[in-house]
């Protein structure tokens, strides 16, 4: 009976150090981002109402003006997911026609999306060329006939290929496509709105740079790195962009009005850089200062007792971002006796809220970094409780 009145979407505590989880729901949002979906769920908004005309308006025009300031673009789309704005970009660039695209960079991106199906849902018909670990501007010059209407290029976010290895960068892509009077597109994956070489994460791009490679639309995840609501936006030209407001697909994937209101709040954080990188709490995760985590694992272990040692380790990224990354950490290491690490973090999930942990080297870690602030009394007292059993 329990169950059953319980909701069966809760919270849950991530201490696997994995910031953008995607099984845990990947980007927590932003104060502004929660109050603004509380301001709208309420009541009725201006969602597709021109409030001083007081005629029908647009609902794109409420993140597309922030997505134009912030990134450059001369356009912008928001849709449901990223996915589903590839699908819309394919359908509306390449429909009954071909689209060019890597061997190299026709990924799995997890949860049953690969590029080729996706492509083939779209109508374009996918011309492969380069291989697995080489592709050059001279494949897919070669591959150009007059049905080509796209060359695609696909950011390979959640792995790296190294050795023997060419591929063609964006503005190649660009180039190619411009010579050849064709369009093209650029899935990023993850969208980057602020440089985070400063704390070390490198080799990812951000959308401006994105858009400078000279690509006709750039498509990006909303809850990825950019660290707002599920969402999938296009930025990039006026033509191209118009191209994909106007096709039906757009419609079948529109965005709703919550999300909407959660990514207009984000967007606005990212007008002054420091404010984004202190209140987005991906970004602010990301680059957490190692000294603090160090603290926030000893804060823990000292409310955990006995039983745990604080050991230094890795965090990740996640969600098919800096593949490779690593971002130093300190851990929280519990050592039960006579309790296995399977047991414990058994214990640990079953409490309320859960708490994830991670296992590695047969031994459960705890990583302050994913573990909010306010959540460290609660989960040192789990923790105890879980080892005490
Ligand atoms: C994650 C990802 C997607 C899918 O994004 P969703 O917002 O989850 O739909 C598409 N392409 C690339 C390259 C990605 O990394």
């Amino acid at each position: 009976m329990h169950r059953l009145a319980a909701p069966s979407l809760a919270p849950v505590i991530n201490a696997t150090g994995v910031v953008l989880h995607t099984n845990l729901g990947r980007a927590p949002l932003a104060r502004a981002a929660r109050q603004a979906i509380e301001r709208i769920a309420a009541g009725y908004a201006n969602l597709e109402y021109d409030v001083s005309a007081g005629t029908r308006g647009s609902r794109q025009a409420l993140c597309r003006d922030l997505l134009v300031e912030l990134t450059g673009a001369e356009d912008a789309l928001v849709v449901n997911n990223a996915a589903g704005a590839l699908l819309v970009a394919l359908s509306a660039l390449a429909r009954d026609g071909e689209a060019i695209v890597s061997r190299g960079e026709l990924v799995e991106i997890g949860g049953a999306f690969r590029v080729p199906d996706i492509m083939a849902r779209s109508g374009a018909k996918l011309v492969e060329v380069g291989t697995t670990n080489r592709t050059h501007g001279r494949d897919y010059k070669a591959a150009i006939t007059p049905n080509t209407r796209l060359l695609l290029k696909v950011h390979r976010s959640n792995f790296q290929v190294t050795g023997f290895t060419a591929e063609v960068t964006a503005g190649e892509v660009a180039a190619l496509a411009r010579e050849a009077r064709v369009t093209s597109l650029y899935d990023l994956g993850s969208g980057l709105l602020l440089d985070l070489e400063p704390w070390g994460l490198r080799g990812e791009p951000t959308i401006t740079e994105a858009l400078a490679s000279g690509v006709d639309a750039v498509v990006f995840s909303g809850d990825k790195l950019l660290g707002g609501p599920q969402a999938g936006i296009l930025v990039g030209s006026r033509t191209a962009i118009e191209a994909c407001r106007t096709d039906p697909i757009a419609r079948a994937v529109r965005s709703d009005k919550l999300t909407l209101a959660a990514l207009e709040a984000t967007l606005a954080l990212y007008r002054d850089p420091e404010t984004s990188r202190r209140e987005i709490p991906v970004l602010r995760m990301l680059t957490a200062d190692v000294a603090q985590l160090r603290r926030d694992a000893e804060a823990l272990q000292k409310g955990v007792g006995e039983d745990c040692d604080v050991i230094e380790g890795e965090s990740e990224v996640g969600g098919g971002s800096f593949p490779g990354a690593k971002l130093k950490t300190w851990l929280l290491r519990l050592k039960p006796t006579g309790l296995a690490p399977t047991a414990v973090a058994e214990r640990l999930r079953a409490g309320n809220p859960p708490i994830v942990p991670r296992i590695a080297d047969d031994h459960v870690l705890l990583d302050p970094r994913t573990i909010f602030p306010d959540q460290l009394d609660t989960v040192a007292r789990a923790v105890r409780a879980a080892l005490d059993g």
